[in-house]
């Protein structure tokens, strides 16, 4: 699909909030999160297929991909058909080799969803803690990806029955690690479960997972995705990949599992702001209301060469339009909103209007940083500053 077609989908989309997903993919370095973005780009048909699992999405511009630029933090809306309806998927992308926390703490004040990736033989590692961790403390929902199963069955030789017994015990882990950072959210159902599909495995790299839900959807066993491995035809993983798509395991469970806006806001909105929960503000951010003040909280901001500075973030309440004058918490000036965009790859790209539940591009926000709050309602109450999780090692027995 050309990406101006698909820009007409997401503009369609965004105002049912009902629709949308905002979501994040978080995992230890090299466990596979930019493979499995490039597979969901690739599956929504922007980046393609013979790319995805050797190219880094934000490179897929061909001129960025030229000189080697990468975009530091974009984020991208696609759509994904899911019982007959179309749905929005607004990925926001975490880089951040370099300041791994930092990137990841502002990308999940964005999000109400996180995809935790993690590589099934290395098993979790110390920044799959710290992932999980700010999920947990932003009140962004976890489901987990066991990646590299390729590498489980085939430089491991595990067999078949092997092979659920180390997944079991990973997933286990998992949740021993959600309950002991949280055991109000883990107690509140916030556990990540194979059977009811709140888990996937696969291979990033070979383009194919499976969950539960989509085992008895497809009919593929257990033992077939093993035989499917095991076989020395290389069109066999192939045919696997066919079977199973990677993107549509994945952006299923997704919106299967991981809550719309409306409602992730509640508790999202409880866990980042302190004003009076009997105010207008409070109640039209829960209800992602559009039509009431704007309450826009800035996660990113990013140099454009044509446009100047441009600010990503959530927007929790209200909607946002060019030419409307709004404030920046902290400074004493009104700033005016220049353009409003959504991304789609490194592209930005300008829509009329967008409303409460999306994450948005904006330019004009002269005096904002990274951590404001954007708001239409004079003296509201900030947002809470972004901080990052930083507590001791959970110790899982
Ligand atoms: P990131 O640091 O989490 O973004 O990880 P990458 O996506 O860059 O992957 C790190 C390395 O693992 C790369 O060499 C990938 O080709 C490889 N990789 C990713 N997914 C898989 C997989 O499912 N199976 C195998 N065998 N390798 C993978």
């Amino acid at each position: 699909m050309a990406k101006d077609k698909m820009v007409d989908r997401v503009a369609g989309i965004m105002g049912t909030p009902e629709m949308i997903r905002n979501i994040g993919i978080v995992a230890h370095i090299d466990h596979g999160k930019t493979t499995l973005s490039d597979n969901l780009l690739a599956g929504a048909g922007m980046l393609s297929k013979e790319l995805a699992g050797n190219a880094c999405w934000t490179d897929s511009d061909e001129e960025e991909q030229e000189r080697g630029i990468t975009i530091d933090s974009a984020n991208v809306s696609m759509v994904h058909e899911y019982d007959g309806k179309e749905y929005l998927i607004n990925l926001i992308d975490t880089p951040g080799h370099v300041d791994f926390g930092g990137d990841v703490t502002r990308a999940m004040r964005a999000v109400d969803g996180a995809v935790v990736v993690i590589d099934a033989v290395e098993g979790t590692m110390p920044q799959t803690e710290t992932v999980l961790r700010q999920a947990l403390k932003e009140h962004v929902k976890p489901v987990l990806f066991i990646n590299k199963v390729d590498r489980l069955i085939n430089e491991l030789q595990v067999d078949g029955q092997e092979m659920q017994i180390r997944l079991g015990k990973l997933i286990d882990h998992v949740n021993k690690l959600i309950k002991g950072m949280n055991e109000e959210r883990y107690k509140a159902g916030w556990r990540v479960d194979a059977a009811e599909g709140t888990v996937a495995f696969g291979s990033a790299l070979y383009n194919w997972a499976i969950s539960v839900p989509m085992m008895q959807k497809t009919g593929v066993s257990f033992q077939q995705i093993y035989d499917y491995n095991k076989s020395d035809d290389p069109n066999s993983i192939r045919e696997l990949a066919d079977k199973c798509p990677l993107h549509e395991v994945l952006n299923d469970m997704v919106i299967r599992f991981l809550p719309s806006p409306l409602q992730a806001q509640e508790g999202r909105i409880g866990a980042i702001w302190h004003g009076d929960k009997t105010s207008p503000i409070y109640k039209s951010m829960i209800n992602a209301d559009p039509k009431a003040d704007l309450a826009f909280m800035v996660t990113d901001i990013t140099m454009d060469p044509h446009a100047g500075e441009v600010a990503t973030g959530r927007l929790f309440s209200g909607s946002l339009e060019r030419g409307m004058e709004v404030f920046v918490s902290g400074t004493s000036r009104k700033n005016r909103i220049q353009q409003v965009g959504v991304f789609m790859g490194p592209k930005r790209l300008e829509v009329e209007n967008i409303p409460a539940g999306n994450i948005a591009a904006v330019t004009g926000l002269r005096d904002a940083i990274v951590g404001s709050t954007v708001t239409t309602l004079e003296g509201m109450e900030p947002f809470e500053s972004i901080t990052h999780a930083s507590e001791p090692v959970v110790t899982v027995a």
